[in-house]
């Protein structure tokens, strides 16, 4: 099976068949199902192009395969990821038209609570890959306006690919600049980058505790930078852009859920440009996390909400399809050692 390209070596590819930025564009518009593949009037591909389109089509459409799981509990719908190698990864579709996708298959960053980290990284995924997820999705939903890449995967971790992907979503799609997010541990390479993207994404900074020794336990191989210094720089790229920083915490009981951590956030936080998405842990097996009871999530709520900071409840998507991170290509791999799964059995 050859490597998976990213848009940038396709768009190579193209331009030595003759193809101009405007085929080009034509071609991803195709793609998007925004115009037809065939050539039109002035804007007639050059021979050598028009011979390979079939080519072409079949090698973008095979990017991503999509086995669908729809949710009882939300309007989500969990898509497990086929990939042209046979390696997988998750997206989810979420409410409000919004889309989850991956950037890596798998994760090297070992969050203690999270599925994917388990098993560390297996691959990059490349730009074209990240960006076939949100094409693929809007065969099955058309209208989503927006793409968090939040899935599996750290983005820092495979930037220039990432790069691409936003800069895909955000100047061919369309889709507005501060609806695609990036969602990251912290690390100094993509704070630097951010800034000099031509496509600017708001930034969610996973951040989970304010106590440094506690995060480099749950997070282990995350940079190691303190909590205020990662709250700098996601604030000040916030202020930049002028999209809220959007502050992750993944609220686990009795580690990190006492009013004591959350009003040393609320003063971190207090006066800038920021929310905070409380997401309760979805309990994996043979973990001992657990969720903390509804009624302390609300007073925690409450409590920040009180100090003027704009705070929530991120629905966990899908908590009855494997709805945490990693659990349901965790369930497909384990099934598919018994049982290898068909293709042909797969939605698209
Ligand atoms: S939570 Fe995110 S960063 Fe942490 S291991 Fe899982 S995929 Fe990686």
């Amino acid at each position: 099976m050859p490597r998976s390209l990213h848009l940038s070596e396709f768009e190579r590819d193209f331009a030595e068949l003759g193809a101009k930025p405007t085929h080009i564009r034509r071609l991803w518009r195709a793609w998007l199902g925004l115009a037809s593949w065939q050539s039109q009037g002035h804007a007639s591909y050059p021979k050598a192009l028009q011979e390979k389109l079939p080519e072409i089509q079949s090698q973008l459409e095979s990017l991503a395969r999509f086995n669908v799981k729809e949710s009882r509990q939300a309007e989500s719908s969990k898509l497990l990821v086929m990939l042209p190698d046979g390696a997988c990864v998750e997206a989810v579709l979420l409410p409000r038209q919004a889309l989850c996708i991956s950037t890596q298959v798998g994760c090297a960053v070992g969050c203690a609570f999270c599925m994917t980290g388990k098993g560390g990284l297996e691959r990059q995924l490349s730009s074209a890959e990240i960006a076939a997820q949100y094409v693929a999705a809007t065969r099955i939903k058309p209208d989503i306006k927006k793409v968090v890449l939040m899935g599996m995967g750290e983005p820092s971790h495979n930037l220039a690919a990432v790069e691409e992907a936003v800069e895909f979503i955000g100047d061919v799609a369309g889709l507005a600049h501060k609806q695609i997010v990036v969602s990251t541990v912290g690390d100094e390479r993509l704070f630097d980058a951010l800034p000099t993207w031509s496509v600017k994404p708001a930034l969610a900074l996973s951040l989970h505790t304010t106590d440094f020794e506690k995060r480099q336990k749950l997070l282990k191989n995350a940079p190691a930078l303190t909590p205020e210094y990662l709250l700098q720089r996601t604030l000040d790229y916030a202020e930049q852009t002028k999209y809220p920083a959007q502050i992750e915490w993944t609220l686990l009981a009795g580690i990190n859920d006492t009013f004591q951590e959350v009003e040393r956030l609320a003063e971190l936080v207090a006066g800038r440009y920021a929310m905070v998405n409380f997401i309760a842990v979805n309990p994996t097996e043979g973990s001992d996390f657990k969720r903390p009871s509804q009624d302390h999530i609300e007073d925690l709520i409450t409590f920040l909400r009180r100090k003027g900071i704009v705070a929530t409840l991120r629905d966990s998507a899908a908590q009855d399809i494997e709805g945490g991170c990693g659990q349901l290509r965790a369930r497909h791999l384990s099934a598919a050692r018994e049982a290898p799964i068909s293709l042909e059995k797969l939605d698209r």
